[in-house]
């Protein structure tokens, strides 16, 4: 075994939540190393990847839903008492309330009011925000856009954290954490071209993202049908769940829904990063029996594809068809919903459709005349919520209901992509990962998708916000600020 020179703080990952994390505690005078599974210039998982929509009203203020968002999709059922006892000081908690899985008050409110100044903060690392364009027809909620995306951001970070001194281990894969007799964490254990490599450190930051790329941990807490599920992008696939694996093993304790994950709706045809299909609303999606399975329209597109999305998991083999007519050329700009490169299936006909996609004909042509006849004469108005429902039709499409009559008829293929998971460590409000007996392991911090936090319906465009405001915070705390 080699050991590598010591450092003060060990980041694993360079994503947003690691480079945040590299990048803070490098100014303020520790020494850092990052310890990267990818090579340089394929580094950055996930955020390399992606628009990274913010959900802000502006710079310095989240959006005005944002901690209701989050409060309606903090865990299950949670139990009232621990959820009176998690309005107290933290200090207050008793150690069982400190251990449970659900993205409690104190963190939904440190998150809320360490998002501005954490933005303002990457800006003095030349990130420029904007309210750019997004794939979003119809829209509830307020996004802020980093001009050039996730990439822009891993780029300057990454340059950043050179010019203050972080030293990268590319091609290097944390596999677990070295503990002293007293449990606290003082290194990492990595492989580097078929040797292992220990770090020694005084704390280990965890962002090295969640288990979207292992089919095992996927089968395992999300089932067997997440064969049908794939990242979103190519960054998702080195992120093997190490990070959350080495921290239950000495005792982390889990958070976030670990049988879940963000859905979004993708053209399987596609190699692109996200060939997203938010295009849903405006026809009906089918399952491979030919039958229609949900609700294509119950809301805004940005509040509802990932219900949506998930209800298309559910069909057999994951996968469904969006039926769509000429009149799709009638949705102004629709073409921005659309993020395949692959051009839609067409045909003259139904029938000929049908064929196209290996869907039974004659039960195509039923599910439309069925939907065609339900549909009712009113206001068609694509950009915003025109309550043109379907009448008397189970289930319902509740907005945009136009019949399917006008030739050429499209079609676009939809599964479910896996943005990232949602299982991951319980932390506090300093990043620090809490044992299963409430405390902090000494030593020990994850951020970003290794720290659990989502349940139910993900709150839209916070997971980049979140690795860049609990990385930050976990260097500031491992750093002694
Ligand atoms: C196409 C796409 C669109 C998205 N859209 C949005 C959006 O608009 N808004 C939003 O908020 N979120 C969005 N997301 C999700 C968001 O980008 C990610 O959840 C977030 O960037 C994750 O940051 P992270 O630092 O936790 O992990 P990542 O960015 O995934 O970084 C993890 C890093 O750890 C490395 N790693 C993994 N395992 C190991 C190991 N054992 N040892 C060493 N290194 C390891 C990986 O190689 C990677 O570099 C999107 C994601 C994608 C892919």
């Amino acid at each position: 075994m080699n050991i590598a020179a010591a450092y003060d703080i060990i980041v694993v990952g360079s994503g947003i939540a690691g480079l945040s994390a590299a990048v803070s505690a490098a100014e303020l005078g520790s020494s850092v190393a990052v310890i990267e599974r990818a090579s340089e210039g394929e580094h950055g998982g996930n955020t390399r990847y992606t628009e990274a929509y913010l959900r802000m009203k502006s710079v310095d203020m989240v959006a005005d839903d944002f901690e209701e968002h989050f409060a309606e999709n903090s865990g299950g059922y949670i139990d009232p008492a621990f959820l009176t006892e998690s309005i107290r000081p933290y200090e207050e908690w008793s150690p069982l309330t400190r251990t449970q899985s659900f993205f409690d008050p104190e963190m939904i409110g440190t998150f809320a009011e360490s998002a501005g100044p954490t933005l303002r903060w990457l800006q003095e690392a030349g990130i420029k925000f904007d309210f750019l364009p997004t794939a979003f027809i119809t829209t509830t909620t307020t996004r802020l856009l980093p001009v050039g995306g996730g990439l822009a951001m891993v780029e300057a970070l990454t340059a950043k954290a050179k010019a203050l001194g972080v030293a990268f281990h590319f091609e290097t894969a944390a596999q677990s954490l070295q503990t002293n007799d007293a449990g606290s964490v003082i290194g990492l254990f990595a492989r580097r071209q078929g040797q292992t490599v220990l770090f020694k450190g005084s704390a280990v930051i965890l962002a090295c993202g969640g288990f979207e790329g292992n089919a095992e941990m996927l089968a395992q807490y999300i089932g067997p049908r997440s064969i049908n599920l794939r990242p979103v992008a190519r960054g998702g696939y080195y992120n093997k769940g190490e990070g959350i694996r080495m921290a239950l093993a000495i005792g982390a304790a889990p958070n976030g829904e670990f049988g879940s994950y963000h859905a979004e709706p993708i053209d399987p045809r596609v190699d692109v990063a996200k060939p997203a299909v938010f295009t849903f609303p405006y026809g009906i999606l089918v399952n491979k029996e030919g039958r229609r399975f949900t609700d294509e329209a119950p809301g805004t597109v940005d509040a509802h594809y990932e219900n949506v999305t998930r209800r298309i998991f559910e069909q057999r083999d994951g996968i469904a068809y969006l039926i769509l007519d000429a009149k799709i050329d009638n949705v102004p700009n629709w073409r921005k919903s659309l993020r395949s490169t692959k051009p839609a299936i067409t045909a003259e006909t139904l029938p000929d459709l049908a064929a196209k996609i290996d869907v039974d004909k004659g039960v195509l042509a039923q599910t439309v005349a069925a939907y065609n006849t339900a549909c009712v004469a009113g206001k068609f108005d694509p950009l915003k919520i025109d309550n043109l429902a379907t009448q008397g039709l189970e289930p319902k499409k509740s907005n945009w209901a136009r019949p399917i009559d006008v030739p050429s008829y499209r079609c676009y293929p939809i599964i479910s992509a896996n943005v990232f998971t949602f299982g991951g460590l319980k932390t506090d409000r300093d990043a620090r990962v809490v044992n299963n007996d409430g405390e902090p392991i000494a030593g020990l911090y994850a951020a970003g998708e290794t720290a659990g936090i989502y349940y139910r319906t993900y709150t839209g465009a916070t997971s980049v916000l979140r690795g860049a405001v609990f990385g930050r915070r976990a260097a500031q705390h491992a750093a002694g600020r």
